[in-house]
């Protein structure tokens, strides 16, 4: 049987990688404009690099800090600051949250109104009209692949949830991809970024809308993320183990940004917006289960899947003996798992009481959507449970 081809593929406009590319910066943004807001982490000194690159292309900044995961005031407020300080772009220097809230900021420089009226779930829902000011991301972690998405994830502390304000018009105009910046990651986050960075290989290369290009890029980001994931976190300072994992978080970004993802971050939503736990040990805690109760699931209702077919070729990859079995696959990410320095979900305070109310709110979840086979609120407790 031929499988009917349909896809779309978009991404940032410019991508640049390699160790080094940071150092680089001030060049690609000239004619970009002579002001510059630095959307930083919880220590705005790690961007002094950054502002002495561009200083040296002319270009003056101001800096916004973001402590933890970015909420609707975080983005009002950055807004407000760049207007005032008349910022002609915005460059965000660090992880997932960091770049998710500048990517947020650059669109709202330009469109008008609150940003309620365009967030999903719980605003308007309205979409982007104005192309936002150009928007440039630097990734300090080894996981999100937030540089090449379309979407930006903001909490909402009133109504207990994370919601996304997305647009194809909020891809980055450059994605600067320095594996240097990752070498002093400490391994806790290497571990939680990188299990990110395996569950958005994973996803996107069984999902229903995986197409020739996600998939490419999922096979190659899995050889990668399976050789060097433990290697980056006993050993941050092997360049060569950065690297791949540099290559296997922009793969993934890639892919999930054109194809989709599954269970494991339709699961992933709700617990974040319901408790304070880092989305990539949430990702890496239900990543295997999700994988069996996928598994089970396939063989029960939909045997003639290729997603079947799908999960034996990760179980290859991920275990390096051609002729793994599915389930190899599944019980392999859980060993790898388990040596991470990264707790089960019952460190966040997540328990079996709470499993229902997360259930039901994962139900609902966009990434759901895209999950290889619809699950049961039975099979998503089954998988639930042993995360805990
Ligand atoms: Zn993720």
């Amino acid at each position: 049987m031929v499988e009917k081809m349909n896809f779309e593929f978009a991404t940032a406009t410019r991508i640049v990688f390699g160790a080094g590319a940071a150092a680089r910066i001030g060049e690609y943004v000239k004619g970009w404009g002579s002001r510059a807001l630095v959307v930083t982490g919880s220590n705005p000194q790690r961007a002094e690099k950054l502002l002495a690159v561009l200083s040296a292309s002319g270009i003056s900044a101001t800096t916004f800090s973001v402590t933890g995961e970015p909420e609707i005031a975080t983005v009002k407020d950055g807004t407000a600051l760049a207007k005032k300080e008349n910022c002609d772009f915005v460059i965000s220097l660090g992880g997932g949250s960091v770049i998710d809230a500048g990517k947020a900021i650059a669109a709202m420089m330009t469109n008008e109104g609150e940003l309620l009226d365009y967030l999903e779930i719980i605003g308007k829902g309205e979409t982007l009209k104005k192309q936002p000011a150009p928007f440039i991301a630097v990734p300090t972690t080894a996981g999100t692949g937030s540089e090449v998405t379309r979407n930006a994830v903001l909490g909402s502390p009133e109504h207990k949830v994370k919601v996304s304000l997305r647009s194809p018009l909020m891809l980055a105009r450059l994605a600067v991809v320095d594996p240097e910046l990752t070498y002093d990651l400490p391994p806790t986050l290497t571990a939680s970024t990188g299990l990110d960075a395996l569950t958005q290989l994973i996803e996107p290369y069984v999902c229903l809308r995986a197409n020739l290009m996600t998939d490419g890029l999922c096979l190659e980001g899995l050889h990668r993320a399976a050789r060097s994931l433990r290697e980056a976190v006993l050993n941050g300072q092997n360049k060569a183990a950065r690297e791949d994992m540099a290559l296997a978080s922009l793969s993934g970004g890639l892919a999930l940004a054109n194809a989709g993802l599954g269970a494991v971050h339709g699961f992933a939503g709700p617990v974040g917006g319901m408790f304070t736990a880092p989305h990539g040990a949430v990702c890496g805690a239900l990543l295997p289960y999700v994988m069996a109760a996928n598994l089970r699931a396939l063989r029960e209702r939909d045997p003639k899947s290729p997603a079947l077919g799908r999960y034996a070729h990760i179980a290859r990859i991920l275990t390096g003996n051609q002729h793994a079995t599915a389930d190899a696959g599944a019980e392999g990410v859980q060993n790898l798992v388990a040596e991470m320095p990264i707790p089960k979900l019952g460190a966040y305070g997540i328990r079996e009481e709470h499993i229902s109310a997360i259930v039901a709110k994962a139900t609902n979840a966009s990434s759901m959507k895209s999950n290889p086979i619809v699950l049961t609120s039975e099979e998503l407790a089954e998988a639930l449970r042993p995360a805990l």
